[in-house]
Order: C-alpha cells, then structure tokens, then sequence
C-alpha cells in the first residue's frame, strides 16, 4: 500500500468517523481503519465525495497507508479497548511515530501509556476532543496533551481541524503527557456544575417565581444576550421552549427527573480529592445527578417536612428573576474558579506548565461550555498569569460584589422554602470559607490535639504544641 496518509483515525464510530471526515474536509489525505471492516467500508462510500480517504482492513494496511513519522490516532473506548488497540498497532510502528489518543481517557492511563511508549520511542499523545458528534465533524475544542516534539508535528493539523473564535483556533498543547486529558476532564466537572446551576435557576424561577417553563425559556433567551451568554444557557432556553408531542404540555414535565452520568465529572471529584482542591461545587453537581437517580431512599424522605412561604407577587417574581440572575452568575465564577485552581494544583504536582490564558481561549468554541466569559477570564489570565483565583481579579472581584445581597437571598429564599440548590449553596459556602478572617479549623485542630495528640500551631509563637488533655495547664 502507498503511504500517502498524512494522518489515519482507528475506530470509525460516532467521534471517529466525523473526526476523520473533518480531517479530509480540511484537504488531508486520512487513512481510516475499524475492527469492524463494514464500518470502513460505510463510511468511504457515504462520504468517500467529501475528501481524500484510504480505507484499510488490516492493521498492516492502515500503518503502511501511513506518511512517515505516523499519526494514528485512537477513537474507542476509554479503558481496556484503548490498551487493546495500543497493542496492536504499537508493535507495528517505529521510533518517531505518533499514537494520538482522542478518547475519554483518564490522565493516569495517559501518564501510563505515555511513559510505557516513550521507552518503545514512539510519541503518545492524549488528546481531549469536546463538542461531542458535531464538534468532531464541525471543530471541536482540542486539548493535546504529550511531548512539544510531538505537538510540532501534529498542532498545525489540530488547530486546522479545530473550532475558531475570532480567527483564532481552539486548539493547544496543554502540557506534557496527560495533561490534555486532564484539562478534558476537568472541562467536563465545570460542565457539570454549569448544567446543575441552570437547573437550580430554572426550579427556583419555577418553584418560588411560579413562571412557566415557555416563560422562564423566554428569561434564559433575555440572560444568554448579556454576561451569561453561553451554550449551554442556549439550549435550555430550547429545551423549556419545547413541548411534547404526545402531551401536548412543556417537554421538561415529562421527562423523568434521574440524571445520568458516564463518570468524568467523578473523575473530577476523585482527582481533586486526591489533590486536596476543594471543587465542591463540582462535587454536588455530581452527587446532585446520583441523589436524582436513587429512587429508594428518594421515597424514603418524600413527605417529609419542608419550608413553605407564600408565592411571590408579579412584581416580586420579576425582582426575584434579578437575583437569580445575580445569584447564577457568582456561583458560575467559583465553579470555574474552582475548575481553574485545580488544573493549578495538578500542574505544580505533575510539573505540567500550563497556559491557564489559552485554556481559556480554546475553550471558547467547540466545547460544551463554550461562554462569553470565558474571554474575560482569558484576559484575566494572560494580564496575570500567575492570578491565584479569578475573584482576586478586579472585574470579577466587583461583580461579586454587587452580588453579595442577591446571591445570600437567593440561597436562602431556597432554604425557607426547601428547595435544594446543592450547586449554588456550595459556591456561596466556598466563597465565604477562603473570605473568611478565621475559620473554625482552630476547634478542629483542637478536638485532633485532644483525642490523637495531633499537636496544633499557635497564632502567637512558632512551633507544634501538644495539650495534655486529662491534666490540662
Ligand atoms: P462508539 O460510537 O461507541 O464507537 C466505538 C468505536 O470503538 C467503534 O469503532 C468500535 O469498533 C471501537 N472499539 C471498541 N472496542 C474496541 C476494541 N476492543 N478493539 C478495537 N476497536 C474497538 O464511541 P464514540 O462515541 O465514537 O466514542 C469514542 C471515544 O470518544 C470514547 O473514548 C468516548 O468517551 C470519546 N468521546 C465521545 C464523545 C461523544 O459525544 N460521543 C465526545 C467526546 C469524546 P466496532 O465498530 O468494531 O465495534
């Protein structure tokens, strides 16, 4: 076979096929390859019109498709496929060549894999792709992890391939080995926080304001013009737009209220635990999806007592949209905030140098929480590099402060009247935590030294002391 390919894609499904035809659309000779061969075989004849496409049945004829030093990248399964498809290809490549894996994978496997190829002297990059089956085919966000070698030969081809903002592609090399895959996934712990603020936005406006869903739809239209313009403020707007067929009443009321999840926004939790980054409102969104679905203990509490207070007036629904305006926003600047300080902790632990300006910058297309803020965090960034949290920069600084009385009313008119806002309610916490002059730690610290000798620092002298507790001084 004539190795004409400048880049072949392995595994034809949902985000390898698009990903491939999004390569040849760009004018790239591809090199397509799937264990299933049919697959192969639909594709070069659905879109065989589109570009230039080599399509091979056997690993041999896909590697030696392949322009030299190889690009090949891997669209399975993250976990044991990914390590299957390693090891099949791996043996037929020499030094130089590049595995790029455009999965979900978890950044310790990519550390791994990296590290176990790098001794086989072949380039492993993971790559975080974001914007689901469109973004592959249209232009996704790209987050490329692996070595600056690596990137040099293959960022040219990413960045074209790649969603653009203003003429600028949303593409970059992360970091070193899994560093792409981990800003991927803490991309996704921000999503799922974003996605669980909307949500308790839309129950406070419904629940306490009593607007329709067609009604608070028409709200989210009016917010995503100003600063939450965003995607994903976009397609709630559509969803609580939408009626059933069947019905005839709001789409959202026949939707059964159990969250599903396929473990990145875990992996988040997990990683950040393990970091001692304190992400917790990613960390209720994620619980907040799980608590959805457990619908034994769900039937345990129903019934149960709650808050209650009159529903608002017309004139007070709309000062109390305001507020939750107010109230959505803040609570988004932490989670970000949040998602931002961990990609920091991760990169002192893994000695990854990364840029927190273009993350920023190639998170602004493509991806699932795609916003207009992000330029503003951008520019934050790259004013200061080394911004230690996006509160301490002044614009965002002002605006949580002009947020302080409608976020507090926000969180606690939900309380008084027992509507869970998990998401909102953690940020509001977070806030108040790293503000705060003196944090009840000290009695913690205290009940350690008590009962396992933990000793305790002073605020007035240096050193560790220990109180004997049965003879106290
Ligand atoms: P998919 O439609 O289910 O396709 C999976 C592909 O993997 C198929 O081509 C399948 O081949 C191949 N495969 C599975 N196990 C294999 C094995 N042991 N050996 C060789 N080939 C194997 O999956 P997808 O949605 O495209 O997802 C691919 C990757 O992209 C995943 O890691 C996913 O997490 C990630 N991702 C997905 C999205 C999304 O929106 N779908 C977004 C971002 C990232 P056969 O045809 O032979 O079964």
């Amino acid at each position: 076979m004539n190795a004409s390919a400048s880049i072949g894609v392995t595994g034809l499904g949902v985000m390898g096929r698009n990903l491939a035809r999004n390569f040849a659309r760009h004018g790239y000779t591809v090199a397509v390859h799937n264990r299933t061969a049919g697959r192969t075989r639909a594709l070069v004849e659905e879109f065989g019109d589109e570009g230039a496409f080599v399509a091979a049945e056997s690993a041999d004829d896909f590697v030696a498709a392949l322009q030299r030093p190889r690009r090949l990248v891997i669209m399975v399964q993250a976990g044991g496929a990914t390590d299957a498809v390693i090891e099949e290809f791996a043996p037929l490549l020499e030094p130089g060549d590049m595995i790029i894996d455009g999965g979900n994978a978890h950044f310790a496997d990519t550390r791994r894999r990296e590290a176990a190829l790098r001794e086989r002297g072949l380039h492993f990059v993971g790559t975080g792709i974001s914007g689901g089956e469109e973004g592959a085919l249209h232009g996704p966000s790209i987050m490329v992890g692996g070595s600056v070698e690596s990137y040099a030969a293959l960022g040219p081809m990413f960045e074209n391939i790649s969603a653009k903002v203003d003429g600028e592609p949303c593409a970059t090399h992360i970091g070193g080995d899994g560093a792409g895959h981990f800003v991927k996934m803490v991309h996704n712990g921000i999503e799922y926080a974003d996605m669980q603020l909307i949500a308790e936005a839309y129950d406070l406006l419904r629940q306490v304001a009593g607007y329709a869903p067609a009604e608070i739809a028409d709200i989210f239209r009016t917010w995503n013009e100003g600063r939450l313009g965003s995607y994903l403020i976009e397609i709630t707007a559509e969803v609580l737009a939408h009626t059933d067929p069947a019905t005839g009443g709001p789409f959202v009321d026949i939707v059964a209220d159990a969250a599903g999840q396929k473990g990145t926004g875990r992996w988040t939790v997990q990683t950040a635990l393990d970091l001692g980054s304190p992400v917790t409102a990613i960390a209720q969104a994620t619980f907040a999806r799980a608590a959805s679905g457990q619908a034994d203990l769900r039937a345990a509490y129903a019934g149960l007592p709650g808050g209650t207070t009159p529903p608002l007036s017309r004139s007070e629904a709309t000062r109390f949209t305001a507020q939750v305006e107010h109230a959505l926003y803040a609570s988004k600047v932490i989670a970000y905030d949040q998602g931002w300080k961990m990609i920091r902790s991760a990169a002192a632990e893994y000695d990854w140098k990364i840029d927190l300006a273009a993350v920023a910058r190639i998170w602004r297309g493509g991806c699932i929480i795609r916003a207009s803020f992000l330029d503003r965090i951008r520019a934050a960034c790259t004013a200061d590099p080394d911004l230690v949290s996006l509160v301490s920069e002044k614009e965002f600084a002002a605006e949580i402060g002009d947020a302080q009385v409608p976020w507090r009313e926000t969180v606690a008119s939900a309380a008084r009247r027992g509507i869970p806002v998990p998401a909102f309610s953690a940020a509001l916490a977070h806030y108040d935590t790293l503000r705060a002059d003196r944090l009840p730690a000290a009695l913690l610290q205290g009940q350690r030294d008590y009962f396992g000798a933990h000793t305790y620092r002073r605020t007035d002298r240096p050193g560790a002391f220990h109180t004997h507790w049965s003879r106290p001084d």
